[in-house]
């Protein structure tokens, strides 16, 4: 993985109006959900980085998704099959999961609604949506 100051720079900035101490490690796995869009799993997450840093920790690897997720630099996405994903890409969008492939895609909605918005009387605070299909590899095209 290699890194340019410019966005090792900004990473640290975020994590420090976050009030989150800039380490190493959680720079690096910042670092790692901007560059990779897949929306991986903690599990891919350490794997992958373990491959650079040997003692990087499952537990470190955790700990410090929750701790994103909870200032709101990262977001969390609950799937069917009971796995969380990650993603920092924070402007609103939607999914599209491939059946097939099981991979996640962003998509652009222009029907999102914006936030605090409310629908029935219910005042909507969030809002995902998650298309299914077969993806464009997966359909030979
Ligand atoms: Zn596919
Ligand atoms: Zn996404």
């Amino acid at each position: 993985m290699k890194m340019s100051r410019d966005s090792i720079r900004g990473i640290c900035d975020a994590l420090e109006q976050a009030g989150i101490r800039p380490t190493h490690q959680r720079i690096l796995i910042m670092k790692y959900l901007a560059e990779y869009r897949v929306h991986p799993t903690a599990e891919m997450i350490y794997s992958k980085l373990k491959e650079e840093i040997p003692t990087f920790s499952k537990t470190t690897v955790y700990n410090t998704l929750k701790l994103l997720d909870e200032k709101g630099l990262i977001s969390a996405l609950a799937t069917d099959e009971d796995q969380v994903r990650y993603e920092a890409n924070m402007t609103p969008h939607g999914h599209f999961k491939c059946i097939q492939c099981g991979a996640l895609f962003d998509l652009d909605l222009a029907c999102s609604l914006p936030p605090e918005k409310e629908v029935g009387g219910h005042l909507v605070l969030e809002y995902q949506v998650m298309a299914k299909g077969i993806c464009r590899s997966c359909r030979g095209g």
